[in-house]
């Protein structure tokens, strides 16, 4: 990655000025940079994940400078209210129109010799976005910027369990990889009044780290024998989990799911998985975490700037690095790391 200066379009019709503030690195952005996602062209500004303050706002548009926003890959809300997805997408023209240019976006950043694409859309790995208002949400002004700019891990980690599962007090939950992701799905269990929430993680050090985030057991399958995994969940479940949510890689996991631990959800298992994992046989309440991507609720992201300040939920532990922008090759090099969390860049 190369730092340089270029060229932005001043905000039009609809969209807003943002002077990002602090920036998280998150999984797609290295699936980008290593070329793992074709869907990306290059030169590329990459960057999903990050929070600012609104310099400036052009007709039509209801923010004002000086108000702190955390950016959407899709535009869903606007100012944080909340609306049915779908009403919102017909009757606000500015969130439709706004959604198309989003991914790999060519005309907002200018460069005399290149053509230069946005990617996810956000491309909040630079000091100043042009964004169409429609797909920032606006959060409280005393959140700080460089903890609440990984909203799109907690996001996601949170919706799996409070959007997409629903799960119900009482519950006994599996968490399957303890990463970021999967660290939120631990809190959003807790807040929820899961009875038992299982973390399986090949990482024994994320044992205390779960404790942190509500988990009440934990089994690394390398100790208990990873053809055992699923016997040991039924050791400590007795009949079984009600929910089991897929967050990473485990060894044993399709073992667990022939045992009839977890039900496929096409909805989520459909993004990247689809070709390795739709033999699963259906089971009961399984989850493949999918990316905030789908779900962009900026509603959502306001909930969780509040939790936070509210200390319903736990950023703090999530975020292993805060480093000067200047370092963002070094960000990318440490998000690999084993135990490296999240990665936080500010400008
Ligand atoms: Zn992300």
């Amino acid at each position: 990655l190369t730092i340089v200066e270029l060229e932005l379009r001043p905000p039009a019709y609809g969209e807003v000025l943002v002077e990002i503030v602090a920036a998280g690195i998150c999984k797609p952005d290295l699936d980008a940079w290593s070329g793992a996602n074709p869907a990306i062209r290059f030169p590329a500004i990459f960057g999903h994940e990050g929070a600012g303050v609104v310099r400036s706002a052009g007709k039509g548009t209801r923010l004002l400078a000086g108000e702190h926003v955390i950016p959407l890959f899709m535009p869903h809300s606007i100012l944080g209210e909340t609306r049915p997805r779908l009403a919102h997408c017909i009757d606000d023209n500015r969130a439709t129109k706004a959604k198309r240019p989003l991914l790999n976006e060519q005309r907002r950043f200018r460069s005399d010799a290149r053509t230069i694409f946005a990617h996810p859309g956000c491309s909040t790995f630079s000091k100043y976005i042009v964004f169409p208002e429609a797909a920032l949400a606006k959060v409280r002004q005393d959140a700080p910027l460089d903890r609440v700019c990984i909203a799109c891990t907690v996001a996601t980690g949170l919706e799996a369990v409070l959007g997409q599962a629903k799960l119900g007090r009482g519950a006994k939950v599996v968490v399957l990889g303890l990463d970021p992701i999967g660290l939120n799905v631990l809190q959003a269990s807790r807040m929820i009044g899961a009875d038992m929430i299982i973390g399986v993680d090949l990482n024994t050090a994320r044992r205390s780290l779960g404790q942190k985030f509500g988990m009440s057991h934990f089994i690394n399958p390398n100790t208990v024998g990873s053809d055992r995994l699923a016997e040991a969940i039924l050791d400590l479940t007795k009949s079984g989990a009600d929910f089991v949510f897929d967050c990473g890689p485990v060894a044993g996991l399709n073992q667990m799911v022939e045992l009839g631990l977890g039900r496929k959800v096409s909805r989520a298992v459909r993004q990247q998985s689809a070709g390795t994992r739709t033999g699963w046989p259906a089971a009961r309440n399984f989850y493949k975490v999918r990316s905030f991507c789908e779900t962009g609720d900026g509603a959502m992201i306001s909930r969780i700037v509040d939790w936070y300040m509210e200390g319903i939920i736990n950023l703090d532990d999530i975020i292993t690095s805060t480093l000067p922008f200047e370092r963002i090759n070094d960000g990318f090099s440490m998000a690999g790391e084993r135990d490296s969390l999240s990665t936080v860049l500010k400008f």
